[in-house]
This record gives structure tokens, C-alpha cells and sequence, in this order.
């Protein structure tokens, strides 16, 4: 018997390529009206899903079809920024007459790529507090899972991850890796520092991404970005922390003036996530004070608030992040509920993409990120064996075992929730833990 998509799509180990890696066949598997491919790349400086549009779009929609055709949806949208002309182009063109598919082009602003901001923008409706774009009848998947999708289709698993290497690098580039591939070869392709050089390195974007103290750290399926700053550089002293001193200046000075929840996005959108209120709670030292707990679930980590909104230097998004972290550790898990208001003035609030990157202090650094069709020399990959949302993958694989690009090497049961590894290079497995499968190139 023919396998299916469902089982093509597990076995080739897809999960999202531009969030927390949610696995993508149990993403797809549902009932859905619509599903909305993701391509807005909100994050300032990432080139990846525009890169992916421009060169991959024929991908792009099969992989669309195949996620509708396994969700039951009846009409499938690629979401992007309307400035993005030559992927508009390509796309328009691959789409062709299918009639179920359509483009749907964006304003330039921050965070147009955020799951539930597409889902609001394209039908109108809000994901309820603690839900899923599911409640609401959507899919939401990233340009770089469909075309993934479109390779599980054909047998062709997960190895390789497009990234785009920018900041304090000579030729900022996007450049097609293999998965487990030391960050800072990719550094060192675009001509970038040594570590510990006085830079600092964020896995992601700007805004949402992770300083990575460690640059030998393997790219994974849901790396994006590398960027390169000064390591006293504002994004990365805003993304210390919280220290005692932000709490201290969070008492002395957070003058709950509220601009960070008039501008949150999520707030905006009838989530009632209200980070001024937050900084309150902190500031009286009271946990009554930050009104309903549920809500801070609601934050989606943007930044807007800290690095935008706050004219007083302080990080209220760090807070809301620090307080939902605390919750999830106690096992507190987001209630679903009514969504509030949509705010009438929502369409005035968006913060303008080039406004944001100047607030960041990232102009210098706006470039373009060409793709670069190249294979750089790994002569070793560290797969981690959980790369995603759930359990890791199981080791299928010993020491000394002879392995080809595509192998499986670390396995999970389909009724979990996890995704398939798979070797990203040819070679010898020369170490193996519960963490990670380590690869070494024939010589
Ligand atoms: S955190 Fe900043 S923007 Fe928010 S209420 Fe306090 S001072 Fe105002
Ligand atoms: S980081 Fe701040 S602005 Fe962004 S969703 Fe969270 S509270 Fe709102």
C-alpha cells in the first residue's frame, strides 16, 4: 500500500522550520479550514523565508497543497510582505491557476510574521487565549516546512537548514547547511570574527533569537539567523537578565505610563496580555496586582515592549517572559478563554519595520543576505536528537556504524509528539549519547 502524506511527512523527521519546531504531522493531521503559509520573516536582518520564496516557490506550493489536502482545508494562503517583489512574482507564477491558493501580501511592520497576527490579518479571527490557530480553523506553517513537506513527499528527509549569517560579518550571507554543523564555520564563511573576540552571538532574530555563548553549538532544523554583534551592543544588553538591578529599576522607575501594553501586539489583537501590569505586580511586590495570571501566557516574546514601547530603558517583556517561565515551572498551563476586544485603532499601532530596526540600533546592519549556492567543508556534525517541542528522538544508530546523508539515526514512536533524525552528512557516527548522534566525514 501506498504510504501516506501523514507517514511521509513523520518519517522524513519535518517539524516547523521557523518557531519552536512544533512537529509537522501532527500540525497538518487535523481538521482545518484554512492553511496559511507563513513568509512574512518578521524579524529585521533574516533574509531565509524570502530567500526560500525566491528560489523554492514551486516547493513553497506543493508543499501548501499537500498540508491542505492532509488537513481537509479548502483554501490555502502564502502570507507575505508586499515588499518582497521578486518572491511575489515567482510565486504568482507557480501558483498559476490553482484556484485554492492565493497570495496574501502584509504591511512592513513588527511582528507581521507572529502565528496569530497572520491568523487575525487573513480571516478576521482571533486565536482564543491558551488555544491554537486550530480553534479558530487554521493551519500556520512556515514557507521552509512546505518545502520540506514537498521533499517528504518525496522520501527526501530533513538534513540541511537554510540560515542567513549577518551583523559584524564581512559578506553577510543565507547560506544551505547541514544540520549539526558548527555555528561558527557559518561565521567564518561570511567572513566573521574568531569567538571571544569582543562579540556576541544571537541564534535567531534580533528580537526573539538567543545569545548563543557557545559558537561551536550545531545548527539545528529550526535555526535561522546568526547574527554577529559588539558584544555591548544594546540588543544584547537588553537580552541579559533580568538582574537585580532590572528589578530594582523596575520598582524605582516603571512610571505605569502603560505604553508597553498600548503597543503589544498580542494586547492589540484582544489577548489580554498587559505587560504594564506585570511591571506593576514587580514593582508592589504583589501577585494580585498583575490582574489576570492567564494572560501573560499570551506574550509571544516580540520584544516590542522592551526594545520599542518603554521609554525608561526597562524590560517589561524580560519580566512577562520571566513570570510565564516561572508559571510553566510550577506545570501552571495557559486556560483557554474568551477573546477580549479587538482595539478599534489596532491598524495604527503596528510599529513600522524600519522604525523598529533603527530603535534596535541594527540600520548599519540591514543588508542584503544573498543566497550563496555552496557547499562549505563540515568534517563533523553534532545532531541533537531534540530539536523541537516534545520528546528526543531515540538512538538508532552505534559507534563505528557507517552512515550516508538521508540515514535515520535517531527515531520516535509515532504516537509521540517528536520528529525523526537524520544523518545530515556521510560518514562514521563517532559518538552517541541521549543527547546528541556526533558524525565524522570519511576522510
Ligand atoms: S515598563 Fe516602561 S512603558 Fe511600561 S508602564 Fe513602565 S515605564 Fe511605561
Ligand atoms: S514581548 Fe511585550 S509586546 Fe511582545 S507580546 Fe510580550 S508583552 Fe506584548
Amino acid at each position: 500500500m501506498a504510504k501516506s502524506f501523514y507517514d511521509r511527512i513523520f518519517d522524513a523527521g519535518v517539524i516547523g522550520a521557523g518557531g519552536a519546531g512544533f512537529p509537522t504531522h501532527i500540525k497538518v493531521n487535523a481538521k482545518a479550514d484554512v492553511v496559511l503559509a507563513n513568509g512574512a520573516e518578521c524579524e529585521p536582518l533574516l533574509r531565509v523565508d524570502r530567500r526560500i520564496m525566491e528560489h523554492y516557490p514551486d516547493k513553497v506550493v506543493e508543499g501548501l497543497q499537500v498540508a491542505m489536502r492532509v488537513s481537509g482545508a479548502a483554501k490555502g494562503y502564502i502570507c507575505l510582505k508586499a515588499k518582497y517583489k521578486l518572491a511575489v512574482e515567482r510565486l504568482q507564477n507557480a501558483i498559476g491557476n490553482k484556484k485554492k491558493i492565493e497570495l496574501f501580501l502584509l504591511d512592513n511592520y513588527y511582528p507581521a510574521g507572529d502565528e496569530q497576527q497572520i491568523v487575525h490579518e487573513v480571516t478576521g479571527k482571533v486565536v482564543p487565549p491558551g488555544g491554537i490557530p486550530l480553534d479558530v480553523g487554521a493551519v500556520v506553517c512556515n514557507v521552509g516546512t512546505l518545502v520540506n513537506i514537498a521533499d517528504a513527499v518525496e522520501d527526501i528527509p530533513v538534513t540541511h537548514k537554510l540560515v542567513t549569517v549577518t551583523g559584524e560579518v564581512k559578506n553577510p550571507i543565507t547560506i544551505k547547511v547541514p544540520v549539526g554543523t558548527p555555528m561558527k564555520l557559518l561565521i567564518k564563511e561570511a567572513g566573521g570574527p574568531d569567538e571571544g573576540q569582543g562579540y556576541a552571538l544571537i541564534e535567531g532574530g534580533p528580537a526573539m533569537g538567543k545569545v548563543q555563548e557557545d559558537w561551536s553549538s550545531p545548527v539545528k532544523k529550526t535555526t535561522g539567523g546568526l547574527i554577529v554583534l559588539p558584544s555591548n551592543h544594546l540588543v544584547i544588553r537588553k537580552k541579559e537578565g533580568p538582574s537585580e538591578s532590572d528589578y530594582r529599576l523596575t520598582k524605582s522607575v516603571c512610571c505605569q505610563c502603560s505604553y508597553c501594553t498600548q503597543l503589544c501586539p498580542r494586547n492589540n489583537i484582544g489577548l489580554g496580555v498587559q505587560p504594564h501590569k506585570v511591571m506593576r505586580g514587580i514593582g508592589y511586590g504583589r501577585g494580585d496586582a498583575i490582574g489576570n495570571i492567564n494572560d501573560v501566557f499570551s506574550c509571544c516574546d516580540c520584544g516590542l515592549c522592551t526594545y520599542y514601547a518603554c521609554y525608561m530603558g526597562l524590560k517589561p517583556g524580560t519580566m512577562v517572559t520571566t513570570i510565564k517561565n516561572a508559571l510553566l515551572k510550577k506545570g501552571i498551563r495557559p486556560q483557554k478563554e474568551r477573546v477580549k476586544e479587538v482595539n478599534p485603532a489596532w491598524e495604527y499601532k503596528k510599529v513600522p519595520t524600519e522604525r523598529f530596526i533603527q530603535r534596535l540600533g541594527l540600520s548599519k546592519y540591514d543588508v542584503d543576505a544573498p543566497m550563496v549556492d555552496k557547499e562549505i567543508a563540515v568534517d563533523k556534525v553534532r545532531i541533537p536528537l531534540k530539536q523541537h517541542i516534545g520528546v528526543p528522538a531515540t538512538p538508532v544508530v552505534e559507534v563505528g556504524a557507517d552512515v550516508q546523508v538521508g540515514d535515520l539515526i535517531g527515531a520516535v514512536e509515532k504516537d509521540k509528539v517528536g520528529a525523526n533524525v537524520h544523518a545530515s552528512i556521510d560518514g562514521k557516527v563517532t559518538f552517541v549519547s541521549k543527547e546528541l548522534i556526533e558524525i565524522s566525514a570519511r576522510g
